[in-house]
């Protein structure tokens, strides 16, 4: 199932999305998506809605250097454990939703990241059981000010600007993603190209590491880390991740006014 959410010509509301191109609908979930959905019967054409964030998180966590070639252009190997660093849920936006360019950054970078996200309150998740606890898979982009990472030592400014972790277009929930491919295009130009059987710490691993630390809610979110190949964005230009299986996260760049 591809679970979304809209803003739709009655409000905002979870949904499911069906069917593909022209024919694509979304019909609405009564409440929330976790556990098994029920349906409030409405639906619209998605032309007709405008898609947000597919989920609202407690807690956006990232894994930093989780590709080996990634680790090694950002000047060193890769560390043994994983490398966790938080953003802000106030950085999520959704598809098509413009990413702001801070004035104070003169380097804003891309990060095209696969996306875990949780499907239940969790702790202490064993790699074994860790399927148990998520919802589904989405796109990210933990967008950067590289900058401002390399001068503050710590990342919580660098990676915590509003409008600097879009997420969507919607979460896959039957996904096998241990070998999809990731490509990140700038203004229709390749710029990163991988496949998640390249994580050097794997999805389970992920998750019963950052469950040794903290207590997931249902919503929160696990960004798996960037491939090679990162690079600044302009404004005026549009930024689109695609995952295999899951879809295209598009976002346009957009000076501060
Ligand atoms: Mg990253």
């Amino acid at each position: 199932m591809r679970l979304g959410r809209v803003a739709s010509p009655d409000g905002v509301a979870f949904v499911s999305v069906e069917g593909d191109g022209d024919a694509t609908v979304v019909r609405e979930i009564a409440e929330h998506p976790f556990g098994t959905p029920t349906f409030t019967g409405r639906s619209w054409p998605l032309a007709d809605v405008r898609l947000l964030a597919p989920i609202l998180a407690s807690k956006v966590i990232c894994i930093g250097k989780n590709y080996a070639a990634h680790a090694e252009e950002m000047g060193g190997p890769a560390p043994a454990d994983p490398v966790i660093f938080m953003k802000p849920n106030t950085s999520i936006v959704g598809p098509n939703a413009p990413i702001i360019l801070p004035p104070s950054s003169s380097q804003v970078d891309y990060e095209g990241e696969l996306a875990i996200v949780i499907g239940r309150p969790c702790k202490d998740v064993p790699a074994a059981k860790a399927h148990e606890v998520i919802l589904g898979y989405t796109v990210a982009n933990d967008v950067t000010a590289r900058d401002q990472q390399r001068h503050d030592g710590q990342w919580t400014r660098s990676k915590g600007y509003d409008t600097f972790c879009p997420l969507g277009p919607w979460i896959e929930t039957s996904l096998d993603p241990s070998d999809l491919e990731i490509v990140t295009e700038l203004d229709g130009q390749i710029r990163q190209r991988s496949r998640t059987s390249l994580l050097l710490h794997d999805i389970p691993k992920l998750i019963e590491w950052v469950t040794t630390v903290m207590t997931l809610l249902p919503g929160d979110v696990i960004l798996t880390g960037t491939p090679e190949g990162i690079g600044p964005m302009q404004a005026g230009q549009n930024l689109s991740v695609t995952i295999e299986g899951i879809g295209t996260l598009t976002n346009p760049v957009a000076a501060k006014r």
